[in-house]
């Protein structure tokens, strides 16, 4: 067999990974790479093999970084099966059709402000919702957790659980080829253990090569409990103030976890009974009716409220803000909400226009609960800037500002030694997903076998 890497390479974003046997080509997810300046320019690059040779792709998860080039790959030949659970299936639809949407929007402005200055149209999207609606026929089995899918005889997949979202799965690949046998498994994204929503990591109990995710590898979580309790207190603050409170959040997990926190926080008192949630972001409803649809996929007790009928991400006073005037119809309420949206760094979104009306005022607050990259505005308020820039207009930061790290859908270096340590007779691990310098932390941690870092397009011989 052998193991190459198309992305997610000394960096997080843009997985993509391939196993090649005697007779079959097999991807482990096709990820879009995030976070650089030109979106399009670095995702248009060749992949490093022809797509129209692939056979198979096994999906871990349906984050972007994991799921986002999948269109690219089908634009550009890819005619075989996609392989993920049913959950991954339902959320990667809704992340792959709201990427094509926000490319789509993104190169119409580019190509106004190109002809303004007298210059061509700028280079197309990278797909559209057309190359997205091809992606969706080539979906085909939805594995099970712990049941293995043969591939083609003497090559079987199973999925184990990876309790990082909702569907997410470590892969483990067998082969059988003339007598000699192989196991790989590739980890996906590895859940945070102790999380309400999903069930803990449970990789399987061996596995002679490994390829893992290291993004955290170099650090420890704060105590979930103690964030939870930062989260009530900093809400119940801004309502003694008179105030709102703006939630930055990503549409997936994210929102729902905050749902299921807010739904608590009523039932045990933390939070007035009054209180009134906007969840304003079309795709975070869409993403909490697919949690509603996969109890299969959530941890065992919150799987049985929802066939009881007790939703536990619907919070007395939530209301959905699917439309436009829906959202805007938000802005005159000047104290007592919780307000979620979009987008979670605040680059984009409705969540923008909240924090133009609550923003510059004393008494109401804004809580990041997720990851702010360098450069976007959420890591310019949580910095500390005394005024920001919203349409066209200088907006003071005078409403509290509060940055709770303890949500991570990501484990820490603890958890990420302990799955490892969990998987016998593994001679070889590939880390991937991470940043070099923290790769190079948790390779010191790691305790069996010989540790790899691949670069980019580079092979190995298993
Ligand atoms: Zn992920």
């Amino acid at each position: 067999m052998k193991l190459s890497f198309h992305g997610a390479d000394l960096g997080v974003t843009g997985s993509c990974h391939m196993l090649e046997t005697r007779n079959r080509r097999i991807l482990i997810d096709c990820g879009l790479l995030q976070g650089s300046r030109d979106l399009v320019e670095d995702n248009a690059e060749p992949f490093g093999f022809d797509p129209k040779e692939i056979d198979c792709v096994l999906l871990t998860h349906a984050h972007l970084d994991h799921c986002g080039r999948l269109p690219l790959l089908v634009k550009r030949g890819f005619r075989g099966i996609v392989i993920a659970t049913a959950a991954t299936f339902e959320l990667a639809r809704l992340v792959m059709l709201d990427a094509a949407h926000l490319q789509d929007e993104e190169a119409r402005r580019r190509s106004r402000r190109k002809r303004r200055h007298g210059e061509d149209g700028g280079p197309p999207p990278l797909y559209t919702i057309d190359d997205v609606s091809s992606t969706f026929e080539r979906f085909g089995t939805a594995a099970e957790y712990g049941k293995p899918i043969e591939i083609t005889p003497g090559l079987r997949a199973t999925f184990f659980d990876a309790g990082h979202i909702l569907g997410s799965a470590s892969i483990l690949v067998e082969s059988d080829e003339q007598g000699s046998r192989r196991s790989i498994l590739f980890s996906g994204d590895i859940g945070n253990t102790g999380r309400p929503l999903l069930r803990p990591p449970s990789p399987p109990d061996h596995a002679e090569a490994i390829v893992m995710e290291s993004t955290y590898g170099d650090r420890r979580h704060r105590s979930f409990a103690d964030s939870i309790e930062e989260f009530y207190a900093a809400i119940a603050d801004a309502f003694r103030r008179g105030g709102n409170v703006i939630i930055p959040t990503f549409a997936l997990e994210r929102a729902q976890e905050l749902l299921f926190f807010l739904h608590r926080g009523v039932e045990t008192n933390r939070l007035p009974s009054t209180v009134q949630v906007f969840l304003d972001s079309p795709m975070a409803i869409s993403a909490t009716e697919i949690f509603e649809r996969h109890p299969e996929s959530l941890d065992p007790a919150l799987a049985c409220l929802l066939r009881e009928g007790r939703d536990p991400f619907r919070v007395p006073g939530l209301h959905l803000a699917r439309e436009t005037t829906e959202s805007m119809a938000i802005n005159r309420i000047s104290g007592g909400a919780i307000i979620m949206a979009g987008s979670g760094m605040c680059t984009g979104g409705r969540v923008r226009h909240h924090l133009r009306h609550n923003l510059w005022r004393k008494e109401s607050a804004v809580i990041f609960v997720g990851y702010a990259a360098a450069g976007t505005l959420a890591r310019r308020i949580i910095d500390g800037a005394q005024q920001v820039t919203l349409f066209g207009e200088e907006i003071p930061v005078r409403a509290h500002v509060h940055t709770i790290n303890g949500f991570s859908a990501h484990a820490d270096q603890q958890e990420l030694v302990a799955w490892h340590s969990h998987i016998q007779g593994s001679r070889r691990t590939f880390l991937v997903h991470g940043e070099e310098r923290v790769m190079k932390q948790l390779a010191e941690q790691l305790s069996s076998g010989q540790i790899e870092m691949p670069h980019l397009h580079q092979s190995f011989d298993l």
